[in-house]
């Protein structure tokens, strides 16, 4: 008897989406996003200093970084593009600015709102998980090219659930659903996040985009966009599961 691999088996029944390098090209993130919350952070401590957000991400980076001005660790963070929560969430209130201004629009990959819409139509359960904060990956998605499509989301998780490359946090995802691991297909393109979520148990597929030069992983399914991953996955284009709605998304 063989044993079918798992993308050929039951189509998942979630969808959870990594952004940077899946649904939004690295460089939106890096020559767009990052850069302008730099500029306007500094300015964003001392004009908003009694947001209860900010006091409370200042009190954190207080704990993280004791006797380093606010200020100055933010931009040592930034450097180092490190995945810390006091800096994803300021970060987060520079971006909401811009997006209300239309000073931002998120870039997205041409094949992500048509591939969520119909996944979404087909009853397919659609979930984020990004290190950069709900609020700003609720803003990714609330000003794209296409419009406001955080409605195809049932659920935005963050670095409060822990960190990418650990499979707890994939485990604290599923403990918070109740969704079965085997259900859920995460999308990513590092290949660090996909062995944590694999060994979670989840479903995994790297989307290498060309765009982004992602290297190939040699130890999990990949595809180059959310398409053919949905494909491979029985989501798309074989007359089953969501159908030929998919095939062209
Ligand atoms: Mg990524």
């Amino acid at each position: 008897m063989t044993l079918q691999a798992p993308e050929q088996t039951v189509p998942p029944r979630v969808v959870l989406l990594d952004i940077e390098g899946t649904t939004l090209p690295v460089s939106f993130v890096h020559n767009v996003l990052f850069p302008y919350a730099r500029k306007h952070l500094t300015a964003l401590l001392t004009e908003r200093a009694d947001d209860p957000a900010v006091v409370r991400a200042v009190a954190q980076i207080g704990e993280l970084a004791p006797g380093v001005a606010p200020a100055e660790q933010l931009a040592r963070w930034m450097d180092e593009d490190a995945k810390v929560e006091p800096l994803k969430t300021l970060q987060g209130l520079c971006w909401d600015v811009g997006y209300r201004q239309g000073e931002l629009v998120a870039d997205l990959y041409a094949d992500v709102v048509p591939c969520l819409r119909t996944l979404h139509e087909a009853g397919i359960v659609l979930a984020v998980y990004s290190s950069g904060s709900e609020p700003a990956q609720r803003l990714i998605y609330g000003y794209t090219e296409q419009g406001d499509v955080t409605a195809l989301f049932s659920a935005f998780f963050d670095l409060r659930v822990g960190g990418k490359k650990e499979a707890q946090s994939y485990r604290a995802i599923l403990a918070e659903t109740g969704w079965q691991a085997a259900d859920v297909l995460f999308l990513s393109d590092v290949e660090a996040e996909l062995d944590a979520a694999a060994t979670a148990g989840l479903r995994v597929c790297q989307i290498a985009r060309a765009q982004d030069a992602t290297v190939p992983s040699q130890r999990h399914p990949v595809a180059p966009d959310i398409a053919q991953a949905l494909a491979r996955f029985g989501l798309s284009g074989n007359g089953q599961g969501v159908g030929e709605r998919a095939a062209s998304c």
